[in-house]
């Protein structure tokens, strides 16, 4: 059974329902809402067994210390222009990342399940 679905990219931006497509999915920028307010759908029960957001977070860190790095050596700044750029940068990333890694394990989960 072939639905349409939003991209994934969408839905991670936007928060979107995997079953109503309402705006619900999150209920702060990088968690996911218990069920969603618009058709009751039990995202928690979806989200179970998607622990590996440790990992994801550890991983998007390294690279962005890393790049940092480069940049530092490629570009000498002030360190404070570091500081503020990376800052935001990795509070960027990690959020965007985090939203991104939930979004596409619910959908996941939640298309499993619709499997009979
Ligand atoms: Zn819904």
């Amino acid at each position: 059974m072939a639905r349409t679905h939003p991209s994934i990219i969408r839905a991670a931006f936007a928060g979107l329902c995997p079953r109503c497509g309402a705006r619900t999915l999150f209920a702060a920028p990088a968690e996911l809402a218990h069920e969603c307010a618009n058709c009751g759908l039990n995202i928690l029960s979806l989200e179970r067994g998607g622990r590996f957001v440790g990992v994801v977070t550890m991983l998007l860190a390294l690279v962005l210390i890393l790049a940092a790095l480069a940049v530092d050596e490629w570009l000498r700044p002030p360190l404070w222009a570091s500081l503020l750029f990376w800052g935001h940068m990795t509070v960027g990333a990690v959020i965007f990342g985090l939203r991104f890694y939930k979004t596409m394990w619910v959908y996941h989960q939640y298309e499993e399940s619709q499997q009979p």
